[in-house]
């Protein structure tokens, strides 16, 4: 199973506390980033990220093209609605492309939260399953 974490530079605090709380849980899965994000992540935690570029140069689109082909399981996104983003359309794409492919996508810390539990029980994507969860 393929997860995506990406957060904008004022949400990186809250994806950083996430991470190290769910640590044991995301140890267990493929983990992709965007390159700030995962550089962060893996500095603070540990844990083995796949990073794509930075958002603004490329990274939310390599994202999505993960996104295209049906190689990603799920995605936290945590993003800044309160600031404007040079990269808005590639962010909008990457969400558009999310809901298009009916990939479960956390935007906020707490769906994330939420999220990351269930992720403690993979059972609980049983419902999903046919849509997404793939190893
Ligand atoms: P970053 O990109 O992890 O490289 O900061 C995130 C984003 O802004 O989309």
């Amino acid at each position: 199973m393929k997860i995506a974490l990406i957060a904008h530079d004022k949400k990186k605090n809250e994806i950083i506390e996430l991470a190290k709380n769910y640590k044991d849980v995301l140890a267990q899965y493929d983990l992709y980033a965007t390159g700030t994000t995962g550089t962060l992540i893996m500095g603070e935690t540990g844990l083995k990220i796949q990073r794509m570029n930075s958002g603004p140069k490329g990274g939310d689109q390599q994202i999505g093209a993960m996104l295209a082909v049906g190689d990603l399981d799920l995605i936290i996104f945590l993003r800044d609605p309160l600031t404007a983003q040079p990269h808005e359309p590639d962010v909008s794409a990457l969400l558009r492309l999310g809901d298009v492919q009916k990939i479960p996508l956390a935007t906020n810390v707490n769906s994330a939260t939420i999220m990351l539990e269930a992720l403690k029980n993979e059972t609980f994507f049983e419902i999903v399953k046919p849509l997404t969860i793939r190893k």
